[in-house]
């Protein structure tokens, strides 16, 4: 299949192939936090509390290939609909894809560099907390705003 130089801002998501939907996750690791829902204000949150698979060194699942059996409601987010795409941060490419919007220049495949999404300053390595250590009853405690999301 012929592709652009600029696939990534040209081809319908759901006409990518899996290298190149892979291609466009960042590794910001922001899915893989717990969020939280006000259904009457249609507004959702984020905490800062992690799945348990994520590794919080490398802001990567820590067993990709098997998450959606080890945790059964991780979300593909290939299959999410544009509605559930608001769980997503509003720096995510899928999410910014799906509402027809290009990448943003820093994003590794515009830049050329390695994704630094997870250790950018204001991205959340250091500053989660594994759901190991937190009681969900007590996931409110964590809401917290990112700049983008
Ligand atoms: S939020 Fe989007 S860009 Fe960030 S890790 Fe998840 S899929 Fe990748």
């Amino acid at each position: 299949m012929n592709r652009t130089a600029t696939y990534w801002n040209t081809t319908p998501l759901e006409q990518l192939s899996a290298e190149e939907w892979e291609s466009l996750c960042d590794g910001c690791g922001k899915c893989c936090l717990h969020k939280l829902q006000d259904e009457e204000a249609d507004e959702v949150f984020y905490t800062r509390v992690a799945c348990r698979l994520l590794d919080m060194k490398s802001g990567s699942c820590s067993d990709y290939v098997h998450r959606f059996s080890r945790v059964p409601d991780c979300m593909d987010v290939r299959k999410m609909t544009s509605a559930e795409m608001k769980w997503l941060p509003a720096s995510c490419a899928y999410r910014l894809r799906a509402q027809s919007k290009p990448l943003p220049e820093w994003h590794p495949l515009i830049s050329g560099h390695v994704s630094t999404g997870f250790k950018d300053p204001y991205r959340i390595r250091g500053r989660i907390v594994s759901e190991t250590d937190v009681p969900e009853a007590d996931l409110e405690d964590y809401i917290i705003r990112w700049i983008d999301a």
